[in-house]
């Protein structure tokens, strides 16, 4: 399988001179498994994907972690959405056995055109991600994480690989996903995480349902991750302050092995 980012922030688009490197856009990764474009998360970064998607006649199926705006503002934006002979499949997100889907900011307040008059043939699946992708030969499965308004994550698993991605998420062992979380990662070859604040963010932003690095590079050691990627980074950070970030980060895990990444528009991984 084949990752790319497309959105890596959290939060609020941050364009400018400062985020040229990591790219300013909000939440979107996308995952290719054969013919098959699994969308993770609308936020802005989705508007590039959809330029690179409506030029492929690749399945496209979309999923969303939870409602927040960073994860859904850039729907409306997805060029496939407009194409007349494109099916775009929405995979509903289940919380307490209510669906829920991106269209939610489509429906003529939000946005001028209503997503019930979209040229393409949208296609809301009735069933959640775990019993949809069996059938196509590898499995997605989702897990709810320490989040308010509550979210999940996604697990992908193909050809004996497995990519866990955790787009917000705040990492406390008290939590009753904690040994959720736990279970999930589990011999992932890939974490991607969030790991929106440093040290000195907290705890003014306990609560506030993201991780800092620290706490995430804790966990991996102890989990006996292989590759580690932070994702969702504050939208105040700016590229030099990630590459600290990284440093720190690729030095705190140097002794276990572990291979880390900061996310930016672009960055691809091939699984
Ligand atoms: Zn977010
Ligand atoms: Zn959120």
């Amino acid at each position: 399988m084949i990752v790319k980012y497309w959105g890596v922030r959290g939060s609020i688009p941050c364009p400018g001179p400062s985020t040229l490197r990591y790219g300013g856009e909000t939440a979107c990764v996308s995952v290719e498994i054969g013919n098959n474009l699994i969308v993770l998360d609308a936020g802005t970064g989705i508007k590039k994907l959809g330029q690179y998607a409506a030029a492929t006649s690749m399945d496209i199926y979309c999923l969303i972690s939870h409602l927040h705006m960073d994860h859904i503002r850039g729907f409306p934006f997805f060029d496939p959405l407009y194409q007349t002979d494109r099916t775009v499949t929405l995979i509903p997100l289940v919380l307490d056995g209510t669906p829920h889907y991106p269209t939610v900011i489509m429906d003529g307040v939000y946005f001028p055109r209503k997503w019930e008059d979209l040229p393409a043939n949208i296609v809301m699946a009735d069933i959640a991600a775990d019993d949809y992708f069996g059938r196509l030969g590898f499995e997605v499965n989702t897990f709810p994480v320490n989040h308010p308004g509550d979210a999940v994550g996604f697990s992908i698993e193909s050809e004996a690989k497995k990519f866990v991605h955790v787009p917000d998420n705040e990492i406390d062992r008290t939590s009753d996903k904690f040994s959720i979380l736990v279970q999930a990662i589990d011999n992932a070859d890939v974490l991607s995480h969030d790991a929106q604040w440093v040290n000195d963010d907290l705890p003014m932003k306990e609560g506030w349902g993201h991780s800092s690095v620290t706490e995430l590079c804790d966990l991996a050691v102890e989990l006996e991750i292989k590759n580690l990627v932070l994702f969702h980074h504050d939208p105040d950070r700016t590229d030099d302050e990630l590459d600290v970030i990284g440093r720190s980060a690729t030095e705190r895990l140097h002794a276990s092995g572990i291979n880390c990444s900061v996310a930016f528009e672009g960055m691809n991984i091939t699984i």
